[in-house]
């Protein structure tokens, strides 16, 4: 259903985003992957997924902490692919402290890169989405952007901004065929989780296995972590026909963490 589409997903050299652009790239979706890693890593991973899903995909290193770079990026897709039809704002990190002793670089650096590049990328895709007049965007915010926890202030005013973000923009384009959402996961077992693992085990002293039960999955009701298919599947679902009257929401997937 998806088959000839193009698509940009940011942050996908691992994670979240790998399991996306995987997920879209085995529907006959062309895939832009975004990200950092070892050039060589990147490259095979790029050419694997093309091996493997029989589609076109392309990487652009652009940070997602400069907008020109975001521009250029949808540009670059755009002039290659002819379209960007689905746009998934996924690239993130996340800096533990507290408020008061929180660096100030840190907080920059994570509202530009988990809320304003979205905002940019947004910006840049929307004028080809709207002359198309189709469009997916589905940016992945977090649990965290539903609710809070401490020690963790940017990343989550950062994940209620995508939300909100995600709820104008929406607004602004009802009228049209395009859609924008927010998928607001609970907890992932992905590179930003292991270190948040690692982290927390040696500042409590604990083993990592007792980390994962009595910190980390603490607040997720089902004590499982959520898989990357799952995400896979939930964005194919919003891309899909079937999803064109969900917009402006915030969706969570997180095991009944926002439940309570
Ligand atoms: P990850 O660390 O495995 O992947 C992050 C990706 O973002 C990598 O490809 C990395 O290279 C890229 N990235 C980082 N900074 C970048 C920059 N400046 N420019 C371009 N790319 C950059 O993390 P993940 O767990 O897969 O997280 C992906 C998204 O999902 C993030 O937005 C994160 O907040 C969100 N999320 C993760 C979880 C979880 O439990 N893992 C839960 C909820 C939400």
């Amino acid at each position: 259903m998806l088959e000839g589409q193009s698509a940009i997903v940011t942050g996908s050299t691992s994670g979240i985003g790998l399991a996306v652009a995987r997920a879209l790239a085995q529907q006959g979706v062309r895939v832009m992957l975004n990200g950092f890693g070892d050039a060589a890593a990147v490259e095979a991973t790029r050419a694997g997924l093309a091996a493997e899903a029989g589609v076109e995909v392309g990487y652009s290193s652009a940070d997602m902490s400069r907008p020109a770079e975001i521009a250029q990026m949808v540009a670059q897709t755009e002039q290659r692919f002819g379209s960007v039809d689905i746009l998934v704002n996924n690239a993130g990190i996340q800096h533990v402290a507290p408020v008061d002793e929180f660096p100030d670089a840190k907080w920059e650096q994570i509202l530009a890169i988990n809320l304003s590049s979205n905002f940019y990328a947004i910006k840049a895709v929307l004028p080809g989405m709207k002359q198309r007049n189709r469009g997916r965007i589905v940016n992945i915010a977090s649990a965290h952007g539903l609710v809070a926890s401490p020690f963790k202030s940017a990343y989550v005013a950062a994940k209620h901004g995508v939300v909100g973000l995600t709820k104008a923009v929406a607004l602004e384009v009802a009228e049209t065929p395009i859609t924008v959402n927010a998928i607001c996961p609970g907890y992932v077992r992905t590179p930003l989780v292991d270190g948040q693992i690692r982290d927390q085990a040696k500042a409590h002293g604990m083993s990592e296995e007792r980390v994962i039960r009595e910190v980390i999955l603490a607040a997720q009701p089902n004590k499982r972590f959520v898989e990357l298919e799952q995400l896979g599947a939930l964005v194919l679902f919003l891309c899909s026909d079937a999803g064109a009257s969900i917009t402006g929401a915030a969706l969570p997937i997180e095991g009944g963490w926002t439940a309570r």
